[in-house]
């Protein structure tokens, strides 16, 4: 059971106005080295981040802490067992790409803020990020293919960006063509 909420844009056929707020909000720099509420919101990211087994990637704005903090995994990204899955993710900081290379390439997304519905976007292949480690020591990282894709699409959450700004081909269920045709004519 998930103890901790993720927010969406919606919910059913209901638009959630207050969580929308939140999602779009621009996360602020955390200042370095950390504070007490700063080593407290890692920690509380990394739990909720591990007690889905539905997410690639979580961002802290998603569960209401409006800070530049992302959870995601690397590889292995089928691995269903929490012992493996424990070990195998990482916490990044006021992460910042330095360097976007190569061709984007088109893939489709999901996001647990946006149910439902997949999103075809345009992503650079490889990417290197300068950040802080979840203690507090300054890294450099590179990303390649989907990972690169991960890491991308959660810096858009600390910048209130969602794979609905995209505009790249939707794939919502057949049953719910009515709620969403609405939502994407009045966004
Ligand atoms: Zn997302």
């Amino acid at each position: 059971m998930s103890h901790h909420k993720v927010l969406t844009l919606w919910n059913g056929d209901q638009l959630n106005e207050e969580e929308t707020r939140i999602l779009r909000t621009p996360c602020s720099e955390t200042p370095v080295p950390f504070n007490a509420e700063t080593k407290r919101a890692i920690r509380t990211l990394a739990e909720a981040f591990l007690e889905r087994d539905d997410a690639v990637g979580l961002a802290a704005p998603q569960i209401g802490i409006g800070k530049r903090i992302i959870a995601f995994r690397t590889r292995n990204f089928d691995e269903k067992d929490p012992a493996a899955r424990k070990e195998d993710y990482e916490i990044l900081v006021n992460p910042r790409i330095t360097q976007k290379r190569g061709e984007p390439i088109i893939g489709e997304e999901g996001c647990l803020s946006c149910p439902e519905i997949r999103v075809e976007i345009s992503r650079h292949p490889e990417i290197k990020v300068r950040a802080c480690d979840p203690e507090g020591k300054k890294v450099s990282k590179r990303y390649l293919d989907f990972a690169a894709r991960v890491v991308q699409h959660e810096l858009d959450h600390l910048d209130g960006k969602l794979i609905v700004d995209y505009d790249g081909s939707v794939f919502i269920p057949k049953k719910r063509q009515n709620f969403f045709e609405k939502f994407f004519q009045d966004k």
